[in-house]
């Protein structure tokens, strides 16, 4: 039987603490699609959630078909724009052969975040990856994006405090200062929502696993999460230990 995501992250935290040497053959490889928007922050997430977890992480960047070739253990779609993410990603063949990828298997682990979510849930052509349909741009323009506490369903240690240190504001896509005011109190998740999509519906296949105000902000099917937040705007690394979980799960066999 597949051990549990906590049964890794256990065994991962007792390597920390120095019980049991890092077996350093154990390497995930993360996929990091370089499409457009908050991919470096992505960067930096994994980095900080590996050295959590005590795991050795790779983060493979993306750009072309090709760099898929090596293979890689989970995949990160981050949020921008979907538009000229499936626009930039035409000419190198580099988000068909994503879809090539996720559709291969439905338990390889996927991280989508805002527009990754909608490039999950409407594929340009293809099955949509979730039973879920999603709205572009649903709680208005730039000046309604809002960041508000989320609660999470998800089997991943939360690991106090979650509260929000640092934010990039060296892209025009995440103007939000955020602070830790009324956030993280480590339960809920300090979600960041930058013209974000809503789900319209969610099918019986899909998982809910983040609610703000009771409405779903993220869902999981296989090893297919989405979220219609920017997890990766926050020092709050749960999202990020959970995808290297799941590849670390995998590559354990
Ligand atoms: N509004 C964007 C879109 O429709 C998503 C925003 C985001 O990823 N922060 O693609």
């Amino acid at each position: 039987m597949a051990p549990t995501a906590s049964a890794v992250i256990v065994a991962l935290k007792r390597r920390v603490e120095g019980r049991v040497a890092p077996r350093r053959a154990m390497s995930i490889r993360i996929g990091l699609a370089m499409l457009q928007g908050a991919r470096h922050e992505h960067a930096q997430a994994i980095v900080g959630a590996a050295e959590e977890l005590g795991v050795d992480a790779e983060i493979k960047v993306l750009r072309t078909s090709g760099d898929l070739d090596g293979g890689i253990d989970a995949l990160i779609l981050p949020g921008g724009e979907s538009t000229t993410m499936r626009i930039a990603s035409r000419h190198q063949g580099l988000l068909e052969s994503l879809y090539e990828w996720m559709n291969d298997d439905p338990q390889r682990p996927v991280l989508g975040t805002c527009a990754g979510a909608i490039l999950m849930c409407s594929p340009p052509s293809g099955p949509p990856l979730l039973d879920a349909e999603i709205n572009r741009n649903a709680w208005g323009r730039q000046a309604k994006s809002f960041q508000a506490p989320v609660a999470v369903f998800l089997d991943v240690e939360v690991v106090p405090p979650a509260v929000i240190t640092s934010v990039s504001t060296d892209n025009a896509h995440h103007p939000l200062v955020v602070s830790s005011d009324g956030l993280g109190d480590g339960e809920t998740f300090p979600g960041v929502f930058i013209r974000a999509p809503r789900f319209s519906s969610i099918g019986t296949e899909a998982t809910v696993v983040a609610e703000f105000e009771g409405e779903v902000v993220g869902i999981l099917q296989g090893g297919r999460l989405a979220l219609t937040f920017h997890p990766e705007l926050t020092s709050d690394r749960r999202f990020h230990r959970w995808i290297i979980s799941q590849a670390a799960i995998r590559a354990a066999g």
